[in-house]
Order: C-alpha cells, then sequence, then structure tokens
C-alpha cells in the first residue's frame, strides 16, 4: 500500500515545530548564523577542543563540518602552534581561524600585519586566516571592526556547538513535539478552530500518534520522567505542571489579527529543553524537547529545571520568614 500523506497542519502550527529544528536568532555583532539548521557547521573553540570536540554518539563527524576558534593569544603566545594544531588535525584556514574579539589583541597581533585575509566559507578552504567582531568603545573612539563572514549571502561562521544535531534527530524531535501538541487536552478544539476540518484534524492527529509510537518516540514513562506529560498522558509544563492549552500554540496569530477565539487569556507556547544546552552535551533530542509556558521557559532559561525550582524555594521561604506571604 503507497504510504498516504497526511491532512497538512494549520500554518503557523506547522512553521513552529519545522522552527524547532533550526538554532536561535543571532544579530551582527557576533559569528553565529541567524536561524539555520541545526546541522549546519559547528564553531569550537579551540580551549575545549580536547573535551568537546567529538561528534554525538554514534555520528562519525559534523554533517556540514566544523571551525575551531582560537583566540589570537592562543595562537600567537603558544609554543609551537601550527605542530599543537597539526596533531589535532587542525589547520589554519582549512579547519581553524583565529577568532579577534578584543581590541587589544586586534592591536597586539594584528592580522593584516601577518598578511592574512579574513575568512569567507565554510568549508575548506576558509579563503582566511581569521575573523573580527570587536565593539565600538565611546572612550577611545574605537571603531567597530567587523571582518569575515559579515556579507549578505555569507553572514556568520556557523553554530554553537551545544546546538547542534543531526538530521535524523532534527526529524525525530519533530515528530515528537507533534506528538506533545496533540496530546494537549484541547488540541482538537484548536485545530479546528483555525482552519482544519475535524475529520482530517483527526487523521493528521492518528497519523503523528502511530509514526511516534512506531519510532519510539510515544513512551509515556520516558516523557512522564521528562516532564512533558501527567499521569492521564496530557501535556504538561514542564516547570510549572500545569496542562498546557494548545491554542497557546495559536497566540502569536491570535495577537497579530486581534482575531476573536475561544480563550485570549492563554499563555504563549515555546519550545523547552528540559536539560539545557551547554558545551558538551547534545541535547536537541527525543525525549528532552518539550513544549512549555513562554513564561516559565523564560524563568529556566540556561540554568536549567532543578536549579530553578531550588531558587523558587529559596524566594517563597525568604518571603514567608520576613512577613510578605502567609
Ligand atoms: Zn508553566
Amino acid at each position: 500500500m503507497p504510504k498516504k500523506t497526511p491532512p497538512k497542519l494549520p500554518k503557523l502550527l506547522n512553521t513552529k515545530i519545522y522552527k524547532t529544528g533550526q538554532t536561535r536568532g543571532a544579530d551582527d555583532d557576533v559569528i553565529y548564523q541567524n536561524r539555520v539548521n541545526r546541522k549546519s557547521t559547528v564553531l569550537i573553540p579551540f580551549a575545549l577542543w580536547n573535551k568537546v570536540s567529538a561528534a554525538p554518539e554514534g555520528e562519525e563527524s559534523f554533517e556540514s563540518g566544523f571551525i575551531c576558534l582560537l583566540t589570537p593569544k592562543e595562537f600567537f603566545e603558544t609554543d609551537n602552534i601550527q605542530q599543537v594544531l597539526a596533531d589535532k588535525g587542525l589547520s589554519l584556514g582549512t579547519n581553524a581561524l583565529v577568532f579577534y574579539q578584543i581590541r587589544t589583541d586586534w592591536e597586539d597581533f594584528n592580522p593584516e600585519d601577518q598578511g592574512w585575509s579574513p575568512a569567507n566559507s565554510r568549508t575548506s578552504p576558509l579563503l582566511g586566516q581569521y575573523v573580527a567582531r570587536i565593539a565600538a568603545t565611546t572612550a577611545d573612539h574605537g571603531e567597530k571592526i567587523s571582518r569575515g563572514f559579515n556579507t549578505t549571502g555569507m553572514k556568520g561562521a556557523g553554530i554553537r556547538l551545544f546546538e547542534y544535531a543531526t538530521t535524523k534527530r532534527i526529524n525525530e524531535c519533530r515528530i515528537q513535539l507533534e506528538a506533545i501538541f496533540w496530546l494537549c487536552h484541547d488540541s482538537l478544539d484548536s485545530v479546528t478552530e483555525f482552519n482544519m476540518i475535524q475529520e482530517e484534524a483527526i487523521e493528521r492527529r492518528d497519523y503523528c500518534l502511530a509514526e511516534a509510537q512506531n519510532s519510539g518516540l510515544l513512551d509515556f514513562e520516558l516523557l512522564k520522567e521528562a516532564r512533558m506529560v501527567n499521569e492521564q498522558h496530557q501535556t504538561i509544563c514542564p516547570l510549572c505542571l500545569e496542562p498546557l492549552s494548545s491554542y497557546g500554540f495559536f497566540n502569536r496569530l491570535v495577537q497579530a489579527t486581534g482575531r476573536e477565539v475561544h480563550d485570549l487569556t492563554v499563555t504563549e507556547i515555546n519550545l523547552f529543553h528540559i536539560k539545557e544546552l551547554r558545551y558538551g552535551e547534545y541535547n536537541h533530542r527525543a525525549y528532552n524537547l518539550g513544549w512549555g509556558h513562554h513564561h516559565c521557559n523564560v524563568v529556566v532559561k540556561d540554568s536549567g529545571i532543578d536549579e530553578t525550582l531550588s531558587w523558587m524555594e529559596g524566594v517563597v521561604a525568604r518571603n514567608k520568614d520576613s512577613g510578605y506571604m502567609n
């Protein structure tokens, strides 16, 4: 039997799920690419090379390669640096660059004096030996210095190492994140309110849940452990544990159009990393990505759920001790 394509999700929801495979936004002052696929070229700080440069478990290399970044001090003050690099399989201009961020480094180790050019390719050869992003300073009228990876077609050198995920993982996460959407107690109500026909919504839901089930992505014990669903197998916010209303997925559209819907007071819902992203771990993976309240996500930020809960405990205890709370 040929595989039937399931009915399409409402556009806004589809985009929201698709975007989970992309990195966070970056601006011109940094060397990261802005909202690109998580399988893009990764940037690895030289200082962390020995600890974290390995590709995710089971993978031989990064799908789009890597660039190792050295500080000017690391490059110019390490004895026999070319050999040190070669021993690690690195070479300047091929898969390594010197990254200037500090004005005094720019003055002390000026790349132009070395006859270097700014790099402008994410694959070997990198077309240069260095990249620079130095902020303007008002005190000594120092102007902003931006060299390499700053043209329209080649903005940003790559992504943060810990944001990396393989195509396979990106896809698994998308399936699981859609499944978690469907597990919201009111998912059928919201999608039909946003232009899906009831039968098609049911068909899409069943298709997605079956696909998740068949790929090992719908293990309720693991989902509960990861704080994504409650005992009733309904989607909850990983921090506050409140059941999530699926209307929160459409929040932005509602605000933009001023459209009348069922409940305008629902909180916006965002992608939520259960274990935070950090160097040394690849946490964009199934059973680590859920949906949560925008507010709760902001509170947890990069510190993680456990640390946030201890902090909250302290906040409440101090408020009680001081008589502000009963
Ligand atoms: Zn919450």
